[in-house]
């Protein structure tokens, strides 16, 4: 008789997890107001503007300013901050390509650090090793939901006088000590594409305190423009990233779930956390007293294959997905990606920059390996279950452990 799933057995999980996307009559109602208005687009719109009002203030920060997408959203940031040819931007090398394309896009360098061996986000101290006088960001992913540490990352960049962006495509309600994360420097970006913790399909949104940040990044966001001024009037370069009314309107009601959603995700999370320690070979990424809340677009751990037999992890994961258990694929370390191998990089720098020999790409990145090879994601909306989900995702991981020599 089979026992693990893979080889048709009885899979571990019966009860099916949430489905995402989450909807109901409020984004229903939305749309058909937005259909019937026959206001469309953003420009004359009330949605998303109302929208980057209610984002900003439930993330605590002054100003929001809603766009096309979370890649669009660092773009907008980094020419806000004057970002362009021969500047550095410091970014993880574990990462969605978007953080470091984006400074590409700018004209400028992204040097790619190492993350931390365990939380899996920008290592502070690699970060500041890597400052040189052309450096004029650091950019820190809040992994899966789990905040970067926003202490050291605030005190290198006040000493070093640089912008932190943090690229929060992760952490819609995430929390370091009590607060919101997204604008803790200079600014901060949100995704809400279909897989994010919020989505209209596509979005995103750049949150900051800073009035002259904000004034730029909205300006080039919608074709150098000003607010309140000739609409024919162009005062900075820009380009069209400006969010539809559709996806405003859906995206005011998903905020409506947010915070409760977030809530729930983040007691899963620790729930999983103790319950994960337990078995051998799992360490789940690692929390922080800090860290108030995570949002936990995903939940991350660490799969050892020697407590299983010597499974290799992507073995490892189609049973634990045979078992029932949605997961979702890590992120491949950049300095891997062709984008980086081959060298089409340099197309996007110039002067100097482009045929200097860009030494960090040679580094081990033994953690961003680590990231990529050896952790195993599941899906957020699996974190929206009840307490009973959780133990039955410890419940499969167990299972595959006490079989691992059946995958051999
Ligand atoms: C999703 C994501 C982005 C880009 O967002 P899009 O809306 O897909 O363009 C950027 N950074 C990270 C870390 C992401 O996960």
């Amino acid at each position: 008789m089979p026992k693990l799933a893979i080889h048709g057995g009885p899979p571990a999980k019966t009860k099916p997890f949430p489905v995402w996307p989450i909807f109901d009559e409020r984004e229903r109602e939305a749309l058909k107001e937005v259909l019937e208005s026959r206001v469309w687009w953003r420009t004359p719109g009330t949605k998303t503007l109302a929208f980057e009002q209610e984002f900003a203030s439930y993330h605590q920060a002054k100003h929001g300013i809603a766009v096309t997408n979370g890649t669009h959203a660092l773009e907008v940031a980094l020419a806000a901050l004057g970002i362009g040819a021969g500047a550095e931007v410091i970014v993880p090398n574990a990462t969605f390509v978007a953080t470091a394309s984006a400074a590409l896009f700018a004209g400028a360098l992204p040097v790619l650090v190492d993350v931390s061996a365990d939380s899996y986000c920008i290592d502070p101290e690699l970060a500041e090793a890597a400052i040189t006088e052309n450096t004029k960001a650091i950019i820190a992913v809040h992994m899966g939901g789990r905040p970067a540490d926003l202490d050291q990352l605030t005190a290198v960049a006040e000493k070093h006088g640089i912008a932190l962006l943090e690229d929060a495509a992760h952490a819609h309600g995430s929390e370091w000590r009590g607060r919101k994360v997204g604008a803790f420097g200079i600014g901060g970006t949100f995704s809400f594409q279909a897989s994010k913790t919020m989505t209209a399909g596509e979005g995103g949104m750049i949150i900051s305190d800073d009035d002259d940040f904000e004034r730029l990044a909205r300006s080039t966001h919608d074709c150098g423009r000003l607010p309140g001024r000739w609409f024919y009037d162009h005062f900075v370069y820009g380009s069209n990233y400006r969010l539809s009314e559709w996806q405003g309107a859906v995206l005011l009601a998903q905020l409506t779930r947010l915070d409760e959603q977030t809530a729930r995700r983040h007691a899963n999370g620790r729930l999983l956390d103790r319950l994960l320690s337990e078995l051998p070979g799992i360490t789940p990424q690692s929390h922080d007293s800090r860290i108030t809340r995570n949002g936990q677009y995903a939940y991350i751990f660490h799969y050892d294959k020697r407590a299983f037999a010597s499974v290799p992890t992507d073995r490892f994961v189609e049973a634990l997905e045979a078992e029932g258990i949605p997961t979702q694929a890590p992120y491949p370390p950049l300095h891997k990606l062709d984008l980086f191998t081959s060298g089409a990089y340099r197309d996007r720098l110039s002067g100097a920059q482009a045929r200097a020999n860009h030494e960090f790409l040679n580094d081990a990145f033994p953690n961003s390996q680590r990231e990529a090879w050896e952790t195993v994601w599941i899906t957020q909306n699996a974190l929206l279950g009840d307490e009973e989900d959780m133990g039955e995702i410890a419940a499969a991981i167990r299972k595959i452990g006490e079989n691992a020599r059946d995958l051999l």
